[in-house]
Order: structure tokens, then sequence, then C-alpha cells
């Protein structure tokens, strides 16, 4: 196991990084004394699925501030095989019912809910309560009033709270959000953006099943549409209208296929997104007045791929944007770096999923946002 060396340590607070005021007030497990950075930090997946198995636990082996030190499942014979794989101690595994006690164990720092969507507030909740920091997996919840109640929880007893929007560890997303800080294409006008994937599984898969949900495509992949819209554009939106289509609606019974929304900008700026389970779509592109810049693919784990009007390719060397994602979230907490997928932005982004489909429930009349710079991280 990697330490953080004295070395980065040392770079970190020299430049300022290090809030000591901020470190001392918040709860991390015994032995670890903050701002000496003498040890990684622990984290426990909640919810054993596809992407804890085949991308976070793969991606904790690989980060340098934090490691998968426990782990909460309902299905009795994953704690055998994850105890075997990872080398877990058997008193940091735990199932839904006894998860509480976690309260009681020192080594786990934070804990990361990867459960169905409207899982998700409970155990952040209950995480929050056990006095452990939180990782809420995209989108946040399936409501803005479960968005609150987690941001208030983590407030009450003092934790943090970050969620799980990969794309923003990404250096991809970094080159983006810099190009339009510095109008390196001039002024952005418009913005499109794709993300969707040609859904034919289970049909009672929990994605298709609102009660788990919260509803389709929008909700899986539209998230990401809507973080590309904004951080293509440098800014939230003021208004949204909407459109939904059905092609397949024998197997899309509960939850929306695919999904079309454009936003207005208060610089005049529009952004078209396309969310889909019935569509392939995986691209961000971004003109402005004097050009343009593109990533296809855009969102997906990697490589990314991107390409400007001036005939060059963007372009960064691979690493597991979820091993980046959790050491940002690590430095957050024992370095007081920037908290770049606060709560606040998983909020923003159900603020407009409910703008959206209250739109496609009013046949497409746009509605306004009142966003202001709520959810950006610059
Ligand atoms: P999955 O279906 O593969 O896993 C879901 C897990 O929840 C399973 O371990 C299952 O046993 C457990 N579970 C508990 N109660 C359940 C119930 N009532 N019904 C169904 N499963 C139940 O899903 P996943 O792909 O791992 O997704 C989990 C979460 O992670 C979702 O919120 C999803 O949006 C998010 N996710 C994020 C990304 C990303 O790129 N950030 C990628 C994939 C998934």
């Amino acid at each position: 196991m990697k330490h953080i060396t004295r070395r980065s340590f040392t770079s970190l607070t020299s430049k300022g990084l290090l809030g000591t005021a901020l470190l001392g007030s918040i709860p991390f497990a015994k032995g670890f004394t903050p701002g000496q950075n003498n040890k990684k930090l622990g984290i426990a997946l909640v919810g054993l699925g596809s992407y804890s198995t085949y991308q976070l636990a793969p991606s904790l082996q690989e980060t340098d501030h934090c490691y998968l030190a426990g782990i909460v499942t309902g299905t009795k014979e994953k704690e055998s095989v994850w105890k075997e794989k990872y080398n877990i101690p058997k008193k940091n595994i735990y199932n839904y019912e006894n998860f509480d006690d976690i309260v009681n164990n020192d080594v786990i720092d934070v804990v990361y809910v990867v459960l169905p969507n409207s899982m998700h507030a409970e155990f952040c909740i209950r995480a929050a309560k056990a006095g452990k920091h939180v990782i809420c997996e995209k989108p946040m919840a399936i409501s803005v009033d479960e968005c609150d109640a987690i941001i208030n929880a983590c407030n009450e007893n003092g934790v943090k709270l970050a969620v799980g929007y990969r794309m923003q560890s990404d250096p991809y997303t970094h080159e983006v959000k810099k190009y339009v800080k510095e109008k390196t294409f001039d002024d952005v006008l418009f913005v499109s953006s794709d993300a969707g994937y040609v859904s034919n599984g289970n049909p009672d898969q929990w994605r298709l099943d609102k009660s788990l949900s919260g509803g389709g495509a929008l909700m899986n992949m539209g998230v990401y549409a809507i973080q590309t819209s904004i951080y293509g554009a440098g800014q939230n939106p003021i208004s949204v209208s909407a459109q939904e289509f059905s092609t397949r609606p024998e197997y899309f019974k509960d939850t929306d296929e695919t999904i079309t929304a454009q936003f207005k900008f208060a610089n005049g700026a529009v952004a078209h997104m396309m969310t889909s389970h019935n569509a392939n779509g995986n691209r961000l592109k971004v003109h402005g007045s004097k050009g343009w810049f593109e990533l296809d693919p855009a969102h997906s784990y990697g490589p990314i791929s991107g390409r400007t009007s001036n005939g060059n390719t963007i372009e960064f060397p691979f690493k597991k944007q979820q091993a980046l994602q959790m050491d940002d979230f690590a430095k957050h907490l024992l370095l007081n770096t920037k908290n770049i997928a606060p709560g606040e932005m998983g909020k923003r982004d159900m603020i407009i999923v409910e703008a959206i489909y209250k739109s496609i429930s009013e046949g497409g009349k746009e509605q306004p946002l009142a966003l202001g710079n709520l959810g950006i991280v610059s």
C-alpha cells in the first residue's frame, strides 16, 4: 500500500492547499492525524453490482490517497468472494441491516453508495448519521427533495459529500473548461451533447423500473448530457424545453426511452442534448464564434478522444477516471482542496431533470430555471 509522501504533503501545504481549521473539524478514522497525511483513507463500497465490481474496486487498487477498506452488501455469497479477493477483514463487512454499526468502525472514513438510484438517499443519510464522509453515485437521488435531505444530513453530521461524477476528474473535462474560460474559440454560441446506449437486457432490470431508477435514460445517461451542456457553455442554463420519444414502448413500459432538450443561457448561447436507452450517443461539440472543439467519445470510461477546428487533437495520458475521482475527494478531505463534485452539483442536475420532465408533461413548454451559480465549480 502506498502512502502520501512527506514530499507530496509538503508540496500541497506550500501551495496553500491545507486548511487546518477545517481539517480539525471533520471526522476521520482513529489513528489518523489531520494534517499529517499518515495513511490512506478507508472507503467502504455499498452495493456490489457491476459498477463496484468492474470499475470502482479495480480503480481503488490504483488510487494514491484511499483504499478499499470495507463492503456493504445484501448478497451473502458476495461477502466471501470480496473478502478473499481484496483481503477485507470480516469486521469491515456489513449488510443492509447492520450497516449502521459502521459508526463503530474506526477504519472506514468514507462510505461510497453504489445502489439503485432510489436507495441513494437512505444509505447516504445513514452513512452521514454514522459520521462517515459520503460519495453518492449519480444520479444523486430521484428528486430534488431527496438531494436536499442528503445535503442536510451531511451538514448536520459534519461530514463531506461528493457525487460520483467521474468526468469531473477527467483531464479532458478540465481542458473543455479551460477552452471555455479562456475563450480559445471565442464566445461559445452553441453546444451539442449526446449520451445514450441501446438497452436490450433483462426487461425486469431496476433501470427500467421507475420505483427504483426514478426515470429512464434521463436519470441514467442524461445527467452526462446535462453536465457537458453546462461545462460546454461554461454556465448554468436559464431555461429548458424538452421532448420525449418512444419507439419500443413494449420494452420501455415504465421509463423514458429517448429525450431531447434545449437549454438557453443568459449570454444568448444555446445547447441541445439527446439522451437515450435506444440510441448510441457519446459526444460533446462546442461551437464558438471562432471555431469549435469536440470530444467523441466524450463520457465513457476512456480513453476519451478530442479534436478542434484548428486540426489539433486533444490528448491526455489515460488514467482510470474513478481512481482520479476518489483521489480528488480524498485530497479534498485530507488537504482541503476543492470539492469538484459537491452535493450542490448533484442537486442542480436534479432540478434540471425535474424541469425536463415538467416540460415534457406540458407539451415541451419552456421552463425557467433560477440556478444562479449552483453547482458551478471553477
Ligand atoms: P447493478 O444493477 O449492477 O448493481 C446494483 C447493486 O444494488 C447490486 O449489487 C444489487 O444486488 C444491489 N441492490 C440492492 N437492492 C436492490 C434492488 N432492490 N434492486 C436491484 N438491485 C439492488 O447497478 P450498477 O450499474 O452497479 O449501478 C449502481 C449505481 O451506480 C447506480 O446509481 C448507477 O447510476 C451508478 N453507476 C454510475 C456509473 C458512473 O459512470 N458513474 C456507472 C454505472 C453505474
